[in-house]
């Protein structure tokens, strides 16, 4: 089926486009409007979007949250992550920030929430179909950062699963993973698994 990708982020859409094949996952159009993210959790701010873009287009509609979690920071920046070195902050400054203020090995979380809107079941736009999928994914805070793949934290995320531990000299981060082993174990594919049942459901009637 045909869903629309309420993000503007074009390294989610990539990673969506592969995550939810065969299911056509279209852009979000310029003219639509998406809520700030107010939320105070994940699963808010991703149905915040999803419903925006459901509304505005009539469409089913997609959307999700994400960020990281530091033990040693009380899970910040949490959803703050996209901003946590200030409003117009980059990755790089972000990430920057991360690596001052939690220590080397301190254990991480990424999270994810995927949001989805349907307005055109039999409850119309007015009451439409609502879901919301969780996904994490745990590793630890390498001091070093390395690796052109993926984003945002990628450099300095060593996942715990056994794909980024192998017989290297150092274990290898998100961003040394391929796109394929990334999106076996990240927050982003386990929340999105769990999405394609009820995309099925919704397409088989
Ligand atoms: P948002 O979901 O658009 O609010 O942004 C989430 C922020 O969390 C991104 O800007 C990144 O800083 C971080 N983040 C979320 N998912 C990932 C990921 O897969 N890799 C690296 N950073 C991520």
């Amino acid at each position: 089926m045909r869903l629309v990708l309420a993000t503007r982020n074009a390294h989610k859409a990539r990673e969506f486009a592969a995550l939810l094949a065969p299911h056509e996952v279209v852009p979000l159009p310029d003219d639509v409007v998406l809520p700030p993210e107010t939320g105070t959790t994940f699963a808010e701010n991703a149905l915040g979007k999803a419903r925006a873009a459901a509304a505005a287009l009539g469409v089913v509609a997609i959307a999700d949250d994400s960020g990281i979690e530091a033990a040693a920071l009380d899970g910040a920046p949490g959803v703050y992550s996209a901003r946590y070195a200030g409003p117009h902050a980059s990755d790089a400054d972000n990430l920057a920030k991360l690596l001052r203020e939690a220590p080397a090995g301190s254990a991480l979380a990424y999270v994810c929430a995927i949001a989805v809107v349907d307005p055109t079941g039999p409850g119309g736009p007015e009451r439409p179909r609502e879901a919301v999928f969780e996904g994490r994914c745990t590793g630890t805070l390498d001091p070093e950062p390395r690796g052109e793949g993926g984003f945002g934290y990628d450099p300095a995320f060593v996942p715990d699963d056994p794909i980024a531990h192998g017989s290297g000299p150092r274990p290898r981060t998100m961003a040394e993973l391929s796109v394929a082993e990334k999106d076996a174990i990240s927050h982003r594919g386990h929340a999105a698994r769990l999405l394609l049942p009820w995309l099925e459901r919704l397409s088989g009637g």
